[in-house]
């Protein structure tokens, strides 16, 4: 087969003690912490979780990730993401959906799409995976510089695991290579170039990153 112009490179992700894993999609959950539904103002902390994607290319695994252009307003959301194969869930690990909040919220305004504000490169950002079964308990915390900002419990997500995967399988066709992220609890908030952000779940390899300087806007 040749091409008009050299195809993008597979994107994959480290896994600890075994081959890399070859990303598809990405799907995110939103909304599925009642602390941070109602943090971002909501009054009904019981919905049906957003659904919302991130193009692989997307993807970083730091440490340094680039502070993205158009925005003022870089927020941090630490989260659960579990990894499928050919059969199932075979991985997890730790992410950070980092989020436009500024550009969301125009999003959110007009009653339109999300991607402006969520699926801009380098806004996914994943630690290393672990084979097995994804821990359905256990502290899931970020600081930044030091500083606690979120602490929660996988326990407090509002639909777990088995429901996100079913739930998002209504409209979709999950595949191997596709990752979930499976929410935020609360404490999102923002980012500035220079920061230190740490990522922890219980039972995964931690994930640090720095926000490097603003790229200059295209
Ligand atoms: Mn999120």
């Amino acid at each position: 087969m040749s091409y008009l112009f050299d195809p993008a490179p597979v994107i994959a992700l480290p896994v600890e003690d075994a081959n890399d894993f070859p990303v598809n999609r990405i799907f995110c959950i939103g909304q599925n912490y009642a602390e941070h539904i109602r943090e971002m103002g909501g009054a009904d902390t019981d919905i049906e979780p957003v659904i919302f994607m991130k193009p692989a290319s997307a993807l970083t695994l730091g440490p340094d990730v680039p502070y993205p252009p158009v925005t003022t307003d870089l927020h941090h959301e630490v989260e659960l993401v579990a990894a499928l194969g050919p059969d199932g869930v075979i991985a997890a690990g730790v992410g950070i959906d980092l989020t436009r909040r500024d550009l969301q919220a125009v999003a959110k305004k007009r009653g339109g799409p999300w991607e402006i504000g969520k699926a801009f490169e380098n806004g996914a950002v994943i630690g290393k995976l672990r084979t097995g079964q994804p821990p359905a308990t256990g502290a899931i915390r970020l600081t930044v510089n030091g500083t606690p900002r979120q602490h929660g419990n996988l326990d407090q997500m509002n639909r777990k695991l088995p429901e996100l995967l079913a739930l998002i399988g209504r409209y979709f066709t999950l595949q191997a290579g596709d990752l979930v992220f499976t929410g935020t609890p609360s404490g999102v908030g923002p980012l500035l170039p220079g920061d230190r952000v740490e990522a922890e779940i219980d039972g995964l390899p931690p994930l640090s990153i720095s926000m490097t300087d603003r790229k200059a806007s295209p």
